[in-house]
């Protein structure tokens, strides 16, 4: 158990919270998508988007072991080969999750290239596309098979959440961008469950592998009467939870990008997003180009803002901004900031 202080997040949260998720932008809020997750106390990280990826070092690359994907425009994708020249020497197993069609855009990339010189080597790329019914199709492909796809496993989905580990789960939804399925994410932590260190000295308990074990108790709701020894003397759960725990909600982090702002979608949005702490949003466009935004599919700075407002966001990241409005980027701001008062950067 590590001696993890608790940190307190401004009084406009509303809430005292630990946090665990760490995410910034690649590049750029005019450079190509991408949001890099570090998880406190975490060996792993994620990644939302694959766009040019250059800004980040082979160390911060070989730490990741989940990869979200919208969907495979090049701005969104040309980051794959980059990628895989990083990660094709180590034994690592490296998800990825996009759109539907998404194994077959991995699996062109693959083919690309020739694959004779790598039977030994042992990276697995582990490759799921969903569908807005809650299907996962996953198909493995082994670097030392020269990276030909494996057998492709399909299982159900409920409520779309395509991911899950014990620090965090991953739910999706589709989205229309100009007639493409775009994939929007919410990452989210598991209640956070810390301790009272002031009574674990009251009460002279040791720090120790029983307050994981407890913290994990808590978090699957175990019965108030399962016993817990501490320190040599029998407690329960339920006991031990009333004296120690401090519990609260899991940190949520949106990513939303290329979807224009039709009705249908922001009532996905809503659903999928609603009590998200922090939302990386893309703003291609200012308010004067409402028109043009909606037909490419993507949002104005404005838009994102009322999205960001409307799902109860603390704090609202944009990026994606069309490279013609370089000279005038706190317009962006300024338009988003109109609609919502939370903290924007
Ligand atoms: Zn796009
Ligand atoms: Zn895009």
């Amino acid at each position: 158990m590590k001696n993890e202080p608790l940190i307190t997040l401004p009084p406009a949260a509303g809430r005292a919270m630990t946090v665990s998720f760490l995410p910034r932008l690649v590049n750029d809020p005019g450079g190509d998508p991408g949001t890099y997750v570090r998880i406190r106390h975490e060996r792993h990280a994620a990644l939302f988007d694959l766009g040019a990826i250059g800004a980040l070092t082979p160390r911060e690359l070989l730490k990741l072991s989940h990869i979200f994907v919208s969907h495979c425009h090049i701005d969104h994708f040309i980051g794959f080969d980059h990628l895989l020249r990083t990660i094709l020497g180590r034994p690592l197993q490296q998800h990825l999750y996009g759109p539907p069609g998404f194994i077959d855009h991995v699996g062109g990339r693959l083919r690309g290239y020739t694959w004779n010189l790598v039977t030994d080597y042992e990276l697995v790329l582990h490759v799921t596309e969903f569908d807005a019914a809650g299907r996962l199709t996953t198909v493995p492909f082994v670097c030392a098979d020269g990276f030909a796809p494996g057998a492709a496993v399909t299982t159900a989905a409920p409520d779309l959440i395509i991911a899950a580990t014990p620090r965090f789960r991953v739910r999706t939804a589709l989205f229309d961008h100009a007639g493409l399925p775009v994939a929007g994410y919410r990452l989210e932590e598991p209640m956070q469950v810390n301790f009272r260190r002031e009574r674990l000295h009251a009460e002279n308990w040791p720090p120790g592998p029983w307050l994981t074990t407890l913290r994990r108790a808590i978090r699957d709701g175990v019965a108030d009467d399962f016993p817990l020894t501490v320190a040599g003397d029998r407690h329960t759960v339920g006991e031990l939870r009333e004296k120690l725990a401090i519990i609260a909600p899991g940190q949520v982090f949106g990513y939303l990008t290329d979807l224009a702002a039709t009705p249908t979608n922001l009532a996905q949005v809503h659903r999928l997003l609603t009590g998200c702490d922090v939302l990386f949003c893309e703003a291609a466009f200012l308010d004067d180009d409402r028109q043009r935004a909606r037909q490419t599919g993507h949002l104005t700075a404005r838009e994102a803002g009322v999205i960001a407002a409307d799902i109860g966001a603390r704090k609202l990241v944009l990026f994606h901004f069309s490279p013609k409005n370089h000279h005038r980027r706190e317009l962006y701001y300024r338009q988003a900031g109109a609609a919502f008062h939370g903290e924007l950067d």
